[in-house]
């Protein structure tokens, strides 16, 4: 079956920029946390790399001026030897000191700023300025000045030093002669900054590396959990999307997805000038199926529904199920030559064949309707209400098609507005009136028992007849508020007739709708309570082809309202199908013999034959039978000389109100028709 799915691939290319957008910012994202972690390293190798060099730097200084210490002999404080060894001493350590720690050069000095020594630094013998680094070595601090690039170096040595080779350390310290003596002079050390910064910058460059390949290694697998995430975020509403349009069962678009392509379609026919038509189709014997064969059956049928009807029509048709055994076809332009009619036909004409399902050939027939578009209806719904119209129109005249003609939607008009009209008149008392016929027992012809057959007294129309409104009722589920009032009006007249002393049973009509509720017998029996009428003056009435159309579950409510007391008679019996089977198992008191065999059976051989069959039946069966649409004498003479149990018809009488019954129960128990009847 064609099943495109254009919303979907509209929709996984809406959003395939949401997985781009994702990469494009966690990748700035992660190149930016790249830059600052980098500079971060940058600036934290640099610094450990001067650091370093200082503590190097320092530390061989403080080496080299403690051997000297250790190597000075004692001399007379303030003697020229000491003075001159102590010149040399201060000399031979700075010269020590040219190449150790980095140091390029080195100057020492007397405590005034006289050069006494050093190596590639001011010729020995010249003054240097007492300037800060020189007081505060001094002073016993050993102090030491970084000088970048950019910076100002504090001598003239340190100045060349800078600009010849770039960054310059300097480092001062004072020297002693003696542990814990004097400062005798100072030594001045200068280490260049250039091979720590190279040794640096390439300890950096590995470090960078290590984040940048850290850094995209990171990258793509947060880029491929995302985009699997949105791989698995986008199937799954992809899912939804296609749940929320198609049918579960059939794999074919439901109702949302054929107003969306009819809605497209009626615009597009806007622009061409060309015909949209919607076909609805309810198949009549689906039920049946269901019933009869289960529901595996049934769902199997309805799967080989889309394939058959799309292999009449084109890939740009579409086949909807609209739910239960209802199919609607959307043909959004007809070809030239084609009719919407002929369309219907071809489609009738397919599902005409049998299917065929695991070896059962199943045959189901449809009804169809047809509603074309701009001619009868501009709008999805208007179509659709017009296909149903049509299709209704369809079912009602045993026709396979009927195309929408608006004649047609008066009907369904009136019937709204009475729809409207009868669930206003089931809440208000005295509109629903009960008609009462009564039942003489045979052969004595007493009358033990009325049937209540309900009328609507409508505020302009009249004293209505059920035939007017109950199928309405049926159909539309006021059925079962309808039957609950005519339950309670029958029990109150029970009670008041009573009262008067006249003690009549009466039975209700009850509908195949009540018997699927489970809750029906619990109702009754509470009306039975409020109404202080015992069960025994119950009985129900239902036609055969209501318990017939779901046995199982009518037998469930059945027992319940016969294990109550409720005396339960079978209605109309003999236009229905009853399987022997259930007829058996069903637990009923009485079958009423349809009026159809009864009333000229007199005349009629074969009526005649099925009305003994059916006494003999019941009474086999332990039932006892009513025979309805007694018109004559001699119809019921016959029916007392086969047995029959009961009589009910206009011979008797017409249905009563309640007060002309009670008065003709009165007239009738002296004289009259019970002499008639015994004769
Ligand atoms: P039904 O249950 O078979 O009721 C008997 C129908 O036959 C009544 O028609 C009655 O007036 C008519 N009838 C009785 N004796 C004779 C006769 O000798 N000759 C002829 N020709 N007809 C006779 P009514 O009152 O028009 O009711 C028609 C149907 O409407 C009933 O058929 C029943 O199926 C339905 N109905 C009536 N009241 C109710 C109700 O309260 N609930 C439900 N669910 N259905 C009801
Ligand atoms: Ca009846
Ligand atoms: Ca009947």
């Amino acid at each position: 079956m064609a099943s495109p799915l254009p919303p979907q691939r509209t929709g996984s290319r809406r959003r395939m920029p949401l997985v781009l957008s994702f990469a494009t910012v966690s990748l700035l994202m992660t190149v930016g946390l790249g830059t600052v972690l980098g500079l971060q390293i940058d600036r934290a190798v640099r610094q450990r790399s001067v650091t370093d060099l200082k503590r190097t730097t320092a530390s061989s200084v403080a080496l080299a001026v403690r051997m000297m210490i250790v190597e000075t002999p004692q001399f007379k404080p303030g003697s020229v030897q000491e003075e001159l060894v102590q010149v040399r001493l201060i000399n031979t350590a700075a010269e020590a000191l040219v190449g150790s720690g980095g140091a390029v050069a080195v100057e020492a000095t007397l405590p005034n700023g006289f050069v006494v020594g050093g190596a590639n630094g001011p010729a020995v013998g010249t003054m240097i300025p007492v300037d800060p680094l020189l007081r505060s070595a001094l002073s016993g601090k050993t102090s030491t000045l970084t000088i970048h690039r950019d910076g100002h170096a504090p001598d003239a040595l340190g100045e060349r030093l800078l600009r010849t080779q770039g960054g310059v350390l300097v480092l001062q310290r004072g020297v002693r002669m003696t542990p814990g003596g004097p400062i005798a002079g100072a030594v001045r050390v200068y280490a260049l900054l250039a091979p720590s910064n190279r040794e640096a910058a390439s300890e950096i460059r590995t470090d960078l590396l290590v984040l940048a390949v850290g850094l995209l290694i990171f990258w793509l697998v947060l880029f491929r959990l995302v985009s699997g995430a949105a791989r698995r975020i986008r199937e799954q509403s992809q899912a939804n999307e296609y749940l929320a349009l198609h049918d579960s069962l059939t794999g074919l678009p439901n109702r949302v997805l054929l107003r969306q392509r009819t809605d497209e379609a009626i615009e597009d026919a806007a622009l061409t000038g060309s015909t949209v038509t919607l076909i609805l189709m309810d198949l009549d014997l689906f039920k049946d199926v269901n019933d009869i064969l289960g529901y595996e059956y049934g769902d199997r049928l309805l799967q080989l529904i889309g394939p058959r009807l799309q292999a009449h029509l084109r890939d740009t048709d579409t086949v909807a199920r609209l739910g239960g055994d209802e199919f609607a076809v959307l043909i959004p332009d007809l070809p030239d030559g084609e009719s919407p009619l002929l369309v219907a036909g071809r489609l009738s004409a397919a599902m005409a064949q049998s299917f065929t399902v695991d070896g059962v050939l199943l045959d189901v027939s449809g009804a169809i309707g047809v509603s074309a578009a701009p001619a009868d209806a501009e709008s999805f719904n208007g179509l659709l209400r017009n296909a149903d119209v049509a299709m209704h129109e369809a079912k009602q005249h045993g026709r396979e098609i009927t195309e929408y003609a608006p004649e047609l939607n008066t009907g369904s008009a009136t019937r709204l507005t009475m729809l409207g009209e009868l669930r206003r008149g089931i809440d208000t008392p005295g509109e629903l009136v009960l008609h009462y016929q009564p039942k003489a027992d045979l052969p004595s012809g007493a009358i033990k028992s009325v049937e209540a057959l309900v009328r609507w007294q409508h505020p302009e129309r009249g004293l209505l007849p059920p035939g007017e409104f109950i199928p309405l009722a049926e159909s539309t589920g006021l059925i079962r508020p309808l039957t609950m009032a005519v339950m309670r009006v029958a029990l109150a007249q029970i009670a008041a007739w009573a009262q008067e002393g006249l003690f009549l049973r009466v039975a209700v009509n009850v509908s195949a709708k009540c018997l699927s509720d489970n809750t029906f017998p619990d109702q009754v029996l509470d009306l039975l309570r409020q109404a202080g009428v015992p069960v025994g003056a119950l009985e129900i009435e239902i036609t055969e082809s209501a318990i017939m159309s779901d046995p199982e579950r009518a037998l469930g409510v059945l027992e319940a309202l016969h294990a109550a007391g409720i005396s339960l008679a079978i209605d109309d019996f003999g236009t229905g199908y009853s399987s022997m089977a259930y007829l058996k198992r069903l637990p009923i008191n009485d079958i009423k013999i349809d009026r159809a065999f009864v009333t000229n059976m007199d005349q009629d051989a074969s009526d005649a034959a099925i009305v003994r069959t059916s006494i003999q039946l019941a009474h086999s069966l332990g039932m006892s039978v009513v025979a309805e649409g007694v018109e004559t004498g001699p119809v019921l003479a016959q029916l007392t000389e086969l047995g029959c149990d009961h009589a009910q018809g206009y011979y008797l009488s017409k249905p009563l109100p309640a007060g002309e019954l009670a008065e003709w129960v009165r007239r009738y128990d002296g004289t009259g028709r019970l002499l008639l009847l015994t004769s």
